[in-house]
């Protein structure tokens, strides 16, 4: 079966979200036909869009995949769920657990449920700087090298934690 690398973004900013960040890559891994390849370090940012919730835990991990993307993000909203995400419709609200797919392959998708690249991605320094870190030598579809975008960013507000993962 012919398989695919595809990065993935992994937040998180209710419960105890280092160990659920941690959980993640484990459940990424037990899904099937997939397996983790690589993973950043975890890094700590400020919440986007409401102020009122608690800092996140962001990180980024690279996977091989036979899952074709839809396939994929519905593991991954299984995977979601399991942690206990709740959809409580406030965009950019808190939550246990969120896995966004960020690249697959080299493949643009425009579907009503599933957007890749992640049109969020290029705007977020939690993403770029994680992806930076197990990807340097990435070039982004605009044809932008992944570290001339993070030597041009402001890294004000993003923390790389210093524990093991
Ligand atoms: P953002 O997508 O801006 O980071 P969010 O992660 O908070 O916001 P969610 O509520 O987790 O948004 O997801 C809303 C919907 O986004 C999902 O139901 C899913 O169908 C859709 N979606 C579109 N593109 C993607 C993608 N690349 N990865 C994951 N979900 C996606
Ligand atoms: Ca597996
Ligand atoms: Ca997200
Ligand atoms: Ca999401």
């Amino acid at each position: 079966m012919p398989k695919e690398h595809v990065y993935i973004g992994v937040g998180s900013n209710l419960g105890n979200s280092t160990n659920t960040v941690k959980n993640a890559f484990n459940a990424i891994g037990n899904i099937e036909n997939t397996r983790v390849l690589k993973t950043s370090s975890l890094y700590c940012s400020k919440p986007m869009g409401p102020q009122d919730q608690p800092d996140y835990i962001n990180a980024v991990c690279l996977i091989e995949t036979s899952l074709k993307p839809h396939g994929l993000l519905k593991q991954l909203q299984r995977i979601e769920l399991e942690e206990g995400r709740e959809r409580k419709g406030e965009r950019w609200g808190p939550r246990t657990l969120d896995l966004d797919i960020l690249l697959y392959g080299n493949e643009t998708i425009d579907t009503a449920d599933l957007t890749v690249p992640h049109s969020g991605m290029a705007a977020r320094e939690f993403v770029m700087v994680p992806l930076f870190e197990i990807a340097p030598d990435l070039v982004m579809q605009d044809g932008k090298p992944i570290a001339q975008w993070v030597a041009n960013c402001s890294l004000d507000g993003l923390r790389r934690l210093r524990t093991s993962n």
